[in-house]
C-alpha cells in the first residue's frame, strides 16, 4: 500500500473525474513544512503559530516571528501557506501572558478575543506576517471568529500594522489574503454573511464538533459523544461550504477530520475545496479522492446529511468504505 500511495506524491488532489481538492499539511513549526513539501503537500493549510509562543517564559519578538514565517514560506516555494494568528487559551498556555485561570477556558478569554484586547501583541504578529508575506503566498487566518464585528476589528488592526510599516518605511506585502477559521457554530450558520468579508474559510472541525455537540474535546469520559459524523456537524460543514462556494471563496477543513481515512471524499461531496492534515495523512487522502467521482462524493454526502443519527451515518460510512 505504501508503494501504491507514493504515486500520488507529485499529483494534485482530485476525484477520478478531475474535481480538484487541494491537499495541504498542518504544521506547528517552520521545520515541519519540510515534510509537507517532501510528501507532495500542495501548501500549508494551517500553521499553528501559537507553538512559537508556548513552552517558554518570554514572547517571541517581531523579528523571531518574521524569520519563522519566512522560513515556512521559503520551504513551500510559492505554494500557499496559511498562518493562523495566535490561538491560545482553551488547552494551550502561554506563560508570558499570565492569563487568569478560568472556569470554562474553552468558552473564555482566548484566541482572537485576546488579540483584539491586547492589540500590541496582535500588531507585532501581524507586522511579522505582512513582512514575511514578501517571500511566498502567505495568507493570514483569524481563529475563533464568532461575528462579523470580530472580522472587521481584526482587519482594522491589520490596517494599523500596515500603516505603521508604511510610516517606518519597512517593506511588506500589502496584498495578503485574509481568512477565518469557522469553528464556532454561529459562524457556520452565518457563513453566508461572513463569506463576504474574507478571502477564504477554513473549518476547524475539532472545535466545531466540540462546540456544536457540547463535548469537551479532551474529556475522555464523554468522548463517546464526540461524533464527527453527527448529521448536525455535517450540516454545519455543508452550510459553510455552500456559502463559500456561492461567494467564490475557498473553503478548507483543517481539523482532524480532514485527515481521517475515507473522509476526504465525504468532505469533497459536502463542497469543501481544501483539506489540511498532518503530513503523514496526505497521500492516503489523495488516494481516497482518486477512488471516486465527484458525483459519487456528492451523492454519498447527501445520504449522510439525511442520516437520522451519528450512529446511522457511521454505519453508512463503514459500509461505503468496505
Ligand atoms: C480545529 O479546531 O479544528 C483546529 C484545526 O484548530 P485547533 O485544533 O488548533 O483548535
Ligand atoms: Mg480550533
Amino acid at each position: 500500500r505504501r508503494a501504491m500511495l507514493v504515486q500520488f506524491k507529485n499529483r494534485p488532489g482530485e476525484t477520478s473525474d478531475g474535481r480538484r481538492v487541494i491537499v495541504e499539511g498542518n504544521i506547528g513549526t517552520p521545520e515541519d513544512a519540510v515534510r509537507v513539501a517532501e510528501l507532495g503537500g500542495e501548501g500549508v493549510g494551517l500553521f499553528r503559530s501559537e507553538f512559537l509562543f508556548m513552552d517558554r517564559d518570554d514572547l517571541p519578538s517581531e523579528e523571531e516571528q518574521f524569520e519563522a514565517y519566512k522560513k515556512a514560506c521559503e520551504t513551500m516555494a510559492g505554494k500557499p501557506v496559511i498562518i493562523r494568528t495566535l490561538d491560545i487559551g482553551g488547552d494551550k498556555e502561554v506563560p508570558a501572558l499570565n492569563l487568569e485561570k478560568e472556569q470554562n477556558p474553552f468558552l473564555g478569554y482566548r484566541a482572537i478575543r485576546i488579540c483584539l484586547n491586547q492589540t500590541d501583541l496582535f500588531v507585532t504578529q501581524l507586522r511579522a506576517l505582512l513582512r514575511a508575506a514578501q517571500y511566498g503566498d502567505l495568507r493570514i487566518m483569524f481563529p475563533m471568529i464568532s461575528s462579523i464585528e470580530e472580522i472587521r476589528n481584526a482587519k482594522q488592526v491589520l490596517q494599523q500594522a500596515k500603516d505603521l510599516l508604511d510610516a517606518e518605511g519597512v517593506a511588506y506585502n500589502p496584498n495578503v489574503k485574509v481568512g477565518i477559521m469557522v469553528e464556532i457554530p454561529v459562524a457556520a450558520v452565518c457563513a453566508d454573511m461572513l463569506a463576504k468579508e474574507v478571502d477564504f474559510f477554513s473549518i476547524g472541525t475539532n472545535d466545531l464538533i466540540q462546540y456544536s455537540c457540547a463535548v469537551d474535546r479532551i474529556n475522555e469520559k464523554i468522548s463517546y459523544l464526540y461524533r464527527p459524523l453527527h448529521p448536525g456537524v455535517l450540516r454545519l460543514i455543508h452550510m459553510t461550504a455552500k456559502a463559500a462556494n456561492e461567494n467564490g471563496i475557498e473553503v478548507g477543513v483543517c481539523g482532524e477530520m480532514a485527515g481521517t481515512p475515507g473522509m476526504a471524499p465525504v468532505l469533497c461531496g459536502l463542497g469543501v475545496t481544501n483539506l489540511s492534515m498532518s503530513a503523514s495523512a496526505m497521500l492516503a487522502a489523495k488516494a481516497d479522492l482518486a477512488a471516486h467521482s465527484f458525483a459519487e462524493c456528492k451523492e454519498f454526502a447527501e445520504r449522510l446529511l439525511c442520516a437520522a443519527s451519528a450512529t446511522e451515518a457511521e454505519q453508512l460510512f463503514a459500509e461505503w468504505r468496505a
